[in-house]
């Protein structure tokens, strides 16, 4: 027997629906890559996707075909994500920053029909275009030099349409991960892995969205559905500001003058943004809140914004896991908790949202479950509904015999629920036999105040089988040697994982979504020995 409640299919165009009946007028600003700023609402952009859908039904575009985007965060961009999934089509969200074969490859892959583009990347689709073999038409978003605009193209339309209808375990959106080995894969997003996945990022512990908040995603939108943030902040109605590019002036000025409470990114933005207050002798903006994920945020760039009264939502996730796996907030003993105390609970992962179950297991043998006890540091795992089963186009599926998805990551599961990231399963350096975290090594070595960036990795030893050799970029004009380093460390990390070495050089390699590739770095001091 069935219960006795009406059926309410979850798909995304609810979400849309609800954002332009309940929150019609709350604006979505964009400031654009050309300094012009425009102004729309829920309402425009419910508006504006049905036109959308329209369009891309008049060129032929059939449910369950994939229809790929090349841009940074607007408004257009917004509406493309409800105009897609609300013709039942499939939005792929590229990211620009991914290598040429790359680039190649997953537009293949997915076999995108249409593209819509920042005139900013008209270099890359002019590199590509030959080498792309099922995309049919090009639109751009921002002018029609080289394709229909986007105003135009949708321009045409009555917006007299209703949402394609369907299962709500159909497809929506398309991420690729961009793959530290091998080609990249792709995740595949469901309508109700989509709508699970935002509500539970509404929620208190996680993005704790009210109507009154105005957020600033500096996460891209290509990066894992900006976190979800465009249909969480659809559900709770909050204003958007949105900017085409990610220099710090153009971002603080913006928080100051359309009054924003919450920003989200990774890391890197919190560090120029630090950079340019500090050199302009501004104060911070003061955010009520900030999340920070993506990479471990670490731990004096928590205590500063806490400093500055904003609250960190440090969030653990990847494009597998839609992503939110985790998020910090206050947790039940929080008033009694010291600042310090505050700031190291901060620096940990947070707990996870209702949904998401992890467990650890064992490194050296995966069968054996780890215990909650805030010490045993083993492989995570995690499984929920809006957590993958298959890599898109595979043959099987991506999980363990017991139906669990191995994030790569190895972490801590504290018992008061809290993760801790201490490393990536590639990256842990093992000594002696015991494991030593790079992660932790980085973080506090990126808190002195001569160090821009560091990476740590094992580089092979006679004795030890590994030892870790930290690689620093030191900021410009500052001077540090290697001992004042090993020194700085030496009160923050074990004894024995300090680095046998420190070396200087003028950059770190990072992947296509900024973050540090311990792989190009391992190729690149592939000859490098210690004694
Ligand atoms: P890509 O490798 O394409 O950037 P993802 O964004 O999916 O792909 O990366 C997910 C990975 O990023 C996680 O598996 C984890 O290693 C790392 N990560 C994400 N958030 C955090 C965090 N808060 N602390 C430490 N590592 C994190």
């Amino acid at each position: 027997m069935f219960g006795a409640m009406q059926d309410w299919t979850m798909r995304v165009t609810h979400v849309i629906d609800h954002a332009a009946r309940e929150a019609g007028s709350r604006e979505i600003v964009t400031r654009w890559a050309d300094g012009s700023e425009t102004r729309t609402d829920w309402n425009g952009i419910r508006r504006d996707a049905l036109k959308m859908a329209q369009a891309l039904e008049a060129l032929g575009v059939k449910p369950g075909d994939r229809v790929a985007s090349l841009a940074m965060n607007h408004s257009r961009h917004l509406v493309s994500w409800y105009g897609v999934a609300g013709m039942g089509g499939v939005l792929h969200t590229v990211n620009p920053r991914l290598f040429e074969d790359q680039l190649e490859y997953i537009v293949n892959h997915a076999e995108d029909k249409v593209l819509c583009y920042d005139a900013a990347f008209q270099p890359i689709v002019d590199m590509m275009k030959s080498r792309w073999t099922t995309i049919e038409h090009y639109i751009c978003y921002d002018s029609g030099e080289h394709a229909p605009a986007f105003e135009d193209w949708i321009g045409a339309q009555n917006g007299d349409y209703a949402w394609v209808e369907g299962d709500e375990r159909d497809p929506c959106m398309l991420c690729y991960t961009s793959g530290t080995t091998g080609h990249p894969k792709g995740v595949l997003y469901e309508h109700r892995s989509t709508v699970l996945h935002a509500l539970a990022g509404l929620q208190p512990a996680a993005f704790n969205f009210s109507a009154s908040s105005v957020m600033l995603p500096v996460v891209p939108m290509f990066h894992a559905a900006s976190w979800g943030l465009p249909y969480a902040g659809a559900m709770a109605g909050i204003k958007f500001v949105f900017s085409a590019v990610n220099d710090p002036a153009v971002l603080c000025d913006l928080m100051e003058r359309e009054g924003v409470t919450d920003s989200a990114g990774v890391p890197t933005v919190w560090l120029a943004t630090f950079q340019y207050c500090d050199s302009e002798g501004k104060d911070l903006p003061r955010l009520k809140a900030a999340t920070i994920g993506g990479s471990a945020a670490p731990r004096f760039m928590i205590e500063r914004l806490m400093k500055n009264g904003t609250r960190v939502q440090h969030a653990w996730g990847m494009t597998e896991t839609s992503p939110i796996g985790t998020v910090g907030g206050p947790t039940h003993d929080w008033d009694q908790l010291s600042f310090e105390e505050k700031v190291d609970k901060t620096a940990m992962q947070g707990r996870p949202t209702f949904g998401v179950e992890l467990r650890t297991v064992s490194l050296d043998d995966p069968t054996h479950v780890l215990p909650r006890d805030g010490e045993s540091s083993g492989a995570l795992h995690i499984r929920g509904p809006w957590v993958i089963r298959r890599y898109f186009r595979a043959e099987e599926d991506a999980l363990t015999a017991d139906g669990w998805f191995d994030t790569g990551d190895v972490a801590i599961l504290h018992p008061d629920g809290t993760m801790q990231i201490t490393d990536r399963t590639k990256d842990v350096i093992k000594s002696g036999g015991e494991w030593i975290s790079s992660v932790e090594l980085e973080n506090a070595a990126v808190g002195h105040p001569a160090v821009a960036e560091a990476a740590a990795i094992g580089i092979h030893h006679p004795k030890w089988d590994e030892r870790p050799v930290l690689f620093v970029v030191k900021k410009a004009g500052q001077e540090v040697t290697g001992g004042e380093v090993i020194e700085f460390l030496a009160d923050k990390v074990a004894k024995w994982w300090l680095p046998d070495a420190v070396e200087f050089v003028d950059d770190i390699p990072h992947t296509a979504t900024g973050k540090i590739s311990k792989k190009d770095l391992r190729d690149r001091f592939a000859e490098y020995r210690l004694e």
